[in-house]
């Protein structure tokens, strides 16, 4: 049988949130609650699925491998040059490409721990060497990451707001990072929550490209959060075009689909969507914490949309939960994290939790 080299055998697969349907399946139930995959839970634009549908028509055609419409429209949106810009099918395949771009074999990534999984993984798969620094309560510690550069480290990823904890580095932070890490190191900066953020020291990412200042900096979107597309995969990537045509160079060919470019511009149209969803989130948001104060339990403030709960035992809480009908992500063995959903579903998440901690009250 032919066997994967062991730097890849030792690369675990992605688990991915429960899907309701086999939730379901194995209960016996109806009704189950997804709150697992930081997936918005009012839909996807009215918009971007018209469009979508309207372009069905035309899959006999490969799509336009250079997105030209797409990245005009972004382009436009952002006031940067489309040759900044780079499509994916999600972020995750940017992440994956910019890794296959600029790492080799024994190079190093730095990384925050716990952050999002695929830096780690995409990293390993490469032969590179994630290294990985624990969070500072619950922030990335951007001052021990820039220490842990080293003349082998090529990529640093900062999710901003992060996974799993909804925390943000400020602008401060950033600023001092920036004067620490070399030119030839590129800074990821994964704001896929950046339209949830609502604290005033978050920093968006473009500025720093913007100005021209930061030639080492990629900054990553994606559609799949606020936008709501997270099924249609896409994203996109914005930085000076050197970086970019070098990563155009490891990108596949067609990888974003017919529908995808045409939800993606649609959407960018409906903003009034991404208000609503900004909306919903801060409702659910609150009542959360309403509860889990009542509760007594402890939580971390989120910045996005879900909440990171320190939690003993999360994999048997996950399991007890999933009994209840509602799907939660446990994240390491110590924490929870609830993506928060429309009202009912914050409602059956709370109830759920309540017999958890308290059982037979
Ligand atoms: C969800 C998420 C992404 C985006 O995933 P897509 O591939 O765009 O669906 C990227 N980074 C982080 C930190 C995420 O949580």
């Amino acid at each position: 049988m032919i066997k994967a080299p062991a730097h890849v055998l030792k690369v675990k697969p992605y688990v991915p949130g429960k899907p309701v349907e086999e939730l379901e399946r194995e209960l016996g139930i109806t009704e189950a609650v997804k709150l697992a995959s930081n997936e918005n839970p009012i839909g996807p634009s009215k918009l971007a699925i018209e469009a979508a549908a309207l372009a069905l028509a035309g899959v006999n055609r490969y799509p336009d491998g250079g997105g030209f419409k797409l990245k005009q429209k972004l382009s436009d949106m952002h006031r940067i040059s489309a040759g900044s810009i780079i499509l994916g099918n999600g972020s995750n395949e940017l992440l994956d490409v910019a890794v296959r771009t600029f790492m080799g074999p024994g190079d190093e990534a730095v990384m925050a721990r716990p952050s999002f999984v695929v830096y780690a993984a995409s990293t390993a798969i490469q032969g590179g060497v994630p290294v990985e620094i624990p969070l500072k309560d619950h922030r990335h510690d951007l001052e021990a990451m820039a220490k842990a550069v080293t003349p082998r480290t090529r990529m640093v990823f900062i999710a901003n707001p992060n996974n799993p904890t909804g925390t943000i580095n400020t602008r401060d932070e950033y600023e001092r990072l920036f004067r620490l890490v070399p030119e030839d190191v590129l800074v990821v900066l994964d704001e896929a929550y950046f339209e949830y953020a609502t604290s005033g020291h978050y920093p968006d990412g473009l500025e720093y490209l913007k100005n021209g200042a930061c030639r080492n900096v990629l900054v990553l979107r994606t559609f799949s959060k606020a936008y709501g597309l997270a099924g249609l995969r896409a994203g996109y990537g914005i930085a000076h075009p050197e970086v970019i045509g070098q990563m155009e160079r490891a990108r596949p060919p067609f990888n974003t689909s017919v529908p995808a470019q045409a939800a993606a511009y649609a959407a960018l149209d409906d903003q009034a969507h991404i208000e609503k969803s900004r909306l919903v989130n801060e409702q659910g948001k609150e009542y959360l914490y309403r509860e889990l104060d009542k509760l007594g339990v402890q939580y971390v403030r989120t910045e996005a949309n879900f909440i990171y709960m320190p939690f003993d035992n999360a994999a048997s809480a996950y399991e007890k939960l999933l009994h209840e009908g509602v799907i939660i992500r446990p994240a390491g063995e110590n924490a929870l994290r609830i993506t928060i959903g429309l009202d009912h579903e914050n409602e059956r998440f709370i109830e759920a939790f309540k017999k958890l901690i308290a059982p037979g009250r």
